[in-house]
This record gives structure tokens, C-alpha cells and sequence, in this order.
């Protein structure tokens, strides 16, 4: 396997993109791509479903945690290139970023200002994304047919839409960018790019309250038994916002 791919389960692979990572779900009824990187990452997406033994084809669903440019940049292409090779490829995006994502648009305002302003400027074509065809928009609380039962969390903050995704049976929690694991540490969603950091800590709450055996960010590597690491997340979280 490349240093690109990583495995997380069995049947659950974590694709390394350039910035951001993304997870392809090979089980008895096909593929399932959970996020869709940034555009240069379509062959890194593209040699991991090879090296599942699957084809273009076989790519039934493609889940959209939130609506920017680093988790959206191959969905069109997938879409339209598992179609022309026969598959379903339906690309299923959170209601409340579904309007963002048929604009080609952001969910929300970065809140950058000075140099950050001028470097966002500067990379912005990078992030820009083409207005998408969504087939289903998922909705709080829905169980999909993934992993024998993967259920959609409404968990605002990073977006006003975002949403992650938990597969109860084995534990496994895919969280966007409800939460990062960077440098070595876990954090919650904050900052110029964080639509309001008091909606990401109750999201972060809720995940937490799941006590995930296997949590999956869209950014940094995968975390195991990760309920401690998200109560001093939280903790931090909760001094930043000055909340006893
Ligand atoms: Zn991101």
C-alpha cells in the first residue's frame, strides 16, 4: 500500500491528499468515498480504489461532510467518471450545505484579516470549486446502508451545515472538520475559517458523548480510543470561549 493510504479497519482505507484526507469504504456492496479531497488529489482517490480491488465503477455514494473547496475539489469528476463507467456514484451532501454546494460556493464567510486576508487571496483558485449536481441531500439522525448502518450528525461549527458520519458497530466516528489532529494535537474547529466556535463545541460534545473507538478527521492522522484526547479538546475549547 502507498504512504498514501492508510488503513483504518478492515474495508476502510484513509487517502492522504496533499492537505486533507478523505476515506474510501470498500464493503459487499461497493464503494463509498467520504469526502472528496482537493482536485490534485483525484489520483491519489483514484489509485486507492484500484488498490481495493474495486473498480471506477463500483463507486456507489460519495458523502460530503461540508461545503469547501478541500473536501469537495474531485466530487464532480468521480461523479461523472464512475457514470460514464457504468456506476451510481450518487453524491449525497449535508441539507444544510446543499444550497453552498449547488452554487459552488463556501458555506460561510472566512473571518481572515491582514496578511492572512491577502495569503487566503492568493490561494483562493486552489479551494474554488464548480457548482455540483447533488442526488440526495442527508438529513440529522439518517442511517445509510454503509458499514451496516452509518448514521449522519448534524454537527455545525466549522460550517453552518457540516455534518460527520458514525458507523455504531465498529465505533467508527468520521468527523470532518468537527475536530483536526494537528501537530499532535486535537482540537476542535476555531479561528478565521470557523463559522461560530460555540456551535463546534456542542457539536464536539455530541461526538464525544459517542466515545468513538476510531475517529477520523479531515485533517491529520486517525485517532484510536480518542474520548480522552476529545474531553481536553473540549477543555480547551471551553477556556478559549471563557466557559466554566
Ligand atoms: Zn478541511
Amino acid at each position: 500500500m502507498s504512504a498514501r493510504l492508510m488503513p483504518v479497519l478492515p474495508g476502510v482505507t484513509q487517502i492522504r491528499g496533499g492537505l486533507v484526507n478523505c476515506y474510501l469504504i470498500a464493503d459487499a456492496d461497493g464503494l463509498v468515498l467520504i469526502d472528496a479531497g482537493m482536485r490534485a488529489d483525484e489520483r491519489h482517490i483514484l489509485h486507492a480504489i484500484d488498490a481495493s480491488g474495486h473498480a471506477l465503477r463500483d463507486l456507489r455514494l460519495i458523502l460530503i461532510t461540508h461545503a469547501d473547496g478541500d473536501h469537495v475539489g474531485c466530487a464532480a469528476r468521480l461523479q461523472a467518471a464512475a457514470r460514464a463507467a457504468g456506476g451510481a456514484a450518487r453524491l449525497c451532501v449535508p441539507a444544510g450545505e446543499a444550497a453552498s454546494l449547488a452554487a459552488g460556493k463556501q458555506s460561510r464567510e472566512l473571518r481572515a484579516q491582514g496578511l492572512l486576508k491577502v495569503a487566503l487571496r492568493l490561494v483562493a483558485s486552489l479551494f474554488a470549486f464548480k457548482p455540483l449536481v447533488c442526488d440526495a441531500t442527508l438529513a440529522d439522525g439518517e442511517l445509510l446502508p454503509v458499514l451496516g448502518g452509518l448514521q449522519v450528525l448534524n454537527t455545525p461549527g466549522h460550517t453552518p451545515g457540516h455534518c460527520s458520519f458514525y458507523a455504531g458497530g465498529s465505533g467508527l466516528l468520521f468527523a470532518g472538520d468537527a475536530f483536526k489532529n494537528m501537530g499532535g494535537q486535537l482540537r476542535l474547529s476555531e479561528g478565521f475559517n470557523t463559522w461560530d466556535e460555540r456551535a463546534a463545541l456542542h457539536s464536539a460534545v455530541r461526538l464525544s458523548a459517542l466515545e468513538p473507538a476510531v475517529m477520523c478527521m479531515g485533517h491529520g492522522p486517525v485517532l484510536r480510543a480518542a474520548a480522552p484526547a476529545m474531553q481536553r479538546a473540549i477543555a480547551a475549547h471551553k477556556r478559549r470561549l471563557q466557559i466554566s
